[in-house]
C-alpha cells in the first residue's frame, strides 16, 4: 500500500443558503481526515459560475486547500482569464481542468473545448501557479473514439502541463488496474487518483451511471434491486465500496478521491472502515 494515500473531497455548489451552511459542516467533519485537497464543481457550461467561484473563495479565506473546477463552457478567453486572476489572488493553487458537457439545450450554441487546450491555456497564461489535475477515464469516456484514443487524449493533457488525474467513479477495480497499465505503456507516469463514489441512493446512481458511462456490475445492481429498505442499500453500499478501496489502495493507488455529493456520513463511514480518522 502507498505510504500515505493521498485523500481528496469533491463538492458541488450548493442553490440555497441552507444547502450552503450544510457543505461548510460538511467540510469541517471532512477535515479529521486530513484532506490534501476540498474540490468544487462547475455546473455544465459554466452554469454555476459565480457559485462554484464564491464558495471557492470563502473557503481559501478560512485557509483551506481548495481546487476549483474549470472549464470554458460556452466562455470567451477574457471570462476564463478573469477566473483564473481570481482564485491566483485568492490563493487557490490547484484547479481541476475539464472540458465539461454542456448543459441539455445548448449543446449546438457552442463549440466545446477539449480539456488539453485549456491545460495549455492556463499554463500559458498562469506559468506553474496552479497544480493541474485533469479527469480520466478507466471504463473509457462515453465519447471517446477508442480506448487508445481516449489514453491517447489523456497523455495530451499530461503534455500540455497537467500534474495529476482524477479518475470517473467505477466499480470494477480490475477497469483501473488495466486502465493504469495501459498509462504506463503509453509513457504517462503521473499519478492517477481513482474517483470513488459511496452507494446511498442506488435509483440515482444508476441513472447518473447511464449517463456518464460508469459501469455498475451486474451482481451488485441485481442485489440492489432486490433491496426495498434504503438501510439495507446503505449497508450493502458501504461493504461493496468499502472492500473497492481496500483493493485499490493495496493494489498501489496512490489515493482516494471521493464524490462527496456534500455529504458527511458516506465518505467518512468508508474511510473509518479503512482506519482513518477516528471511529465514530
Ligand atoms: P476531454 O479530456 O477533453 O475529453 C472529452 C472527449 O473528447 C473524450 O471522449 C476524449 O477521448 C476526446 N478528446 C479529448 N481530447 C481530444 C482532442 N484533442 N481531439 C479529439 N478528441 C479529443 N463536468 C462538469 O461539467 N463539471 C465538473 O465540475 C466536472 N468535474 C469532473 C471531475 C472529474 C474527476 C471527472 C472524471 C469528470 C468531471 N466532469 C465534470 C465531467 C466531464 O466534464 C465530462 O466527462 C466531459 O464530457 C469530459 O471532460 P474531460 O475534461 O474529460 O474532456
Amino acid at each position: 500500500m502507498t505510504d500515505t494515500p493521498r485523500i481528496s473531497f469533491e463538492f458541488f455548489p450548493p442553490k440555497t443558503v441552507e444547502g450552503r451552511e450544510k457543505l461548510y459542516k460538511t467540510r469541517e467533519a471532512l477535515q479529521a481526515f486530513e484532506p490534501e485537497f476540498f474540490s468544487v464543481t462547475y455546473g455544465a457550461g459554466g452554469t454555476t459560475r459565480e457559485t462554484t467561484a464564491n464558495i471557492v473563495t470563502d473557503m481559501r479565506r478560512d485557509g483551506i486547500s481548495i481546487a476549483p473546477h474549470l472549464s470554458f463552457g460556452g466562455d470567451n478567453e477574457e471570462t476564463v482569464l478573469g477566473l483564473l486572476n481570481q482564485y491566483r489572488e485568492a490563493g487557490v493553487d490547484r484547479i481541476v481542468a475539464l472540458r465539461g458537457d454542456m448543459p441539455s439545450g445548448m449543446g449546438a450554441v457552442a463549440q466545446l473545448v477539449y480539456a488539453n487546450e485549456l491545460v495549455a491555456f492556463i499554463r500559458r497564461h498562469t506559468g506553474d501557479q496552479f497544480h493541474l489535475e485533469v479527469a480520466a477515464y478507466p471504463e473509457i469516456h462515453p465519447e471517446a473514439e477508442s480506448y487508445d484514443d481516449d489514453i491517447r487524449y489523456l497523455k495530451g493533457k499530461f503534455e500540455a502541463g497537467a500534474n495529476s488525474a482524477l479518475t470517473q467513479y467505477f466499480y470494477n477495480p480490475d477497469a483501473y488496474f488495466y486502465f493504469l497499465d495501459q498509462c504506463e505503456k503509453a509513457g504517462i507516469d503521473a499519478p492517477i487518483y481513482p474517483g470513488i463514489m459511496p452507494i446511498t441512493n442506488f435509483t440515482n446512481l444508476a441513472r447518473f451511471s447511464r449517463n456518464c458511462g460508469a459501469e455498475i456490475p451486474r451482481w451488485l445492481r441485481h442485489r440492489m434491486e432486490s433491496y426495498r429498505d434504503p438501510e439495507d442499500i446503505r449497508k450493502l453500499g458501504l461493504e461493496v465500496v468499502t472492500d473497492l478501496c481496500d483493493t485499490l489502495l493495496e493494489g498501489g493507488a496512490p489515493g482516494l478521491h471521493f464524490y462527496t455529493m456534500n455529504q458527511i456520513g458516506p465518505s467518512a463511514a468508508i474511510l473509518n472502515a479503512l482506519g482513518f480518522g477516528d471511529e465514530e
